[in-house]
């Protein structure tokens, strides 16, 4: 039995903390989350409503543009997973898109090849200038500029990343007129409601000003480069893309995915931490999250895979308390943060 190694009380069905957001035990030490039997129930019933619509969207909006999907391609296993099921569960003319965000392992860029090649499938990959996306996850990592409702399912650097990614492959989807953007999330990382939604970029610029107005002060213009869209391009565009989270649907456990994207080349990087397949700066973002706010970004995720019985309770904690301190210590030194400069939020 894999044990505890901080003395924080947890779930003992989930891995859900102490210090999570709302959290309350019953007298058998179950959270409340555990717990609400309405929750799982309504969550059911969206995987099987959106099975249908996502079915019968993609049926009507593909093959009439250059490509039908692009697929946002970190080279992780979840993201591995999504573009075989897109080309060949779904049968899509896809684009590969991974952003290069400084900190990805050289494994996975070696998994990215390995993949797009076996599966014939276009690549586009766009890095930032180094100095740019350092000086995001430092203003991310310090300053606290996210709501924290938002961070209880993500690490406030990885919503930054996301962030780009989202906005990339949002321009490059309305340049090339493509109807859809897939990614990789599984109902762990976001709520049952957003497995696939259309997006609106007028809706999404307004509600994220504050936060763009902040970075723009620090990092300048290339902040409009990387995360806005110009109105030029909203005016000559089609319509907005939908999002599809495709992994959503699907009911497979980690070892399955690895078992099925093993014969695609894909390999294991060993210089991440438990928590990611791809990113090296992951570890460091869930430091500076439990030095924040008392609990691990990646708890409500493998929580909600345990509750599904895709993982088990010992598995989870073993992957939340594998995180290598040299990744920590290197990007500690990459962005010149030390542990005086982190304060609870
Ligand atoms: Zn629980």
């Amino acid at each position: 039995m894999f044990k505890n190694n901080d003395d924080i009380k947890r779930c003992k069905r989930c891995i859900l903390s102490e210090n999570f957001p709302r959290i309350k035990f019953d007298s058998n030490g179950v959270c409340n989350f555990c717990n609400n039997e309405l929750l799982h129930i309504t969550e059911d019933e969206d995987i099987d409503k959106s099975r249908d619509e996502v079915i019968n969207l993609l049926n009507k909006n593909k093959g009439q543009a250059e490509y039908d999907a692009i697929v946002c391609y970190s080279g992780g296993k979840d993201s591995t997973y999504t573009l075989k099921l897109a080309v060949e569960k779904y049968k899509l003319k896809v684009l590969s898109f991974t952003l290069d965000n400084g900190f990805i392992s050289p494994v996975a860029f070696s998994n990215i090849e390995k993949v797009v090649s076996e599966l014939g499938i276009d690549q586009i990959t766009y890095r930032p200038s180094y100095k740019f996306m350092k000086g995001l996850f430092r203003i991310s990592s310090l300053d606290n500029i996210y709501n924290p409702k938002t961070l209880t399912r993500i690490s406030a650097n990885c919503n930054s990343c996301i962030s780009i990614v989202n906005n990339m492959a949002l321009k490059m989807a309305m340049e090339k007129n493509i109807p859809f953007i897939l990614a990789g999330f599984t109902l762990g990382q976001i709520p049952s409601s957003t497995i696939f939604y259309q997006n609106n970029y007028e809706f999404l610029a307004e509600s994220r000003k504050p936060i763009l107005d902040k970075f723009k002060a620090e990092l300048g213009s290339d902040v409009s480069k990387h995360l806005e869209i110009s109105q030029e391009l909203i005016k000559k565009s089609k319509g907005y893309p939908y999002n599809i989270n495709l992994l959503c649907l699907e009911d497979i456990t980690e070892d399955e995915i690895v078992e099925q994207i093993l014969p695609l080349g894909w390999v294991k990087p060993k210089d991440v931490d438990g928590c990611s397949t791809n990113c090296r700066i992951n570890s460091f973002n869930n430091y500076v999250h439990i030095k924040k706010f008392g609990y691990s970004p990646y708890e409500l995720e493998l929580s909600h895979l345990i509750r599904k019985n895709l993982l088990t309770r010992d598995e989870a904690l073993k992957k939340l308390f594998d995180q290598p301190q040299e990744q920590i210590d290197f990007v500690k030194a990459e962005l010149r943060i030390d542990d005086s400069m982190l304060e609870k939020y």
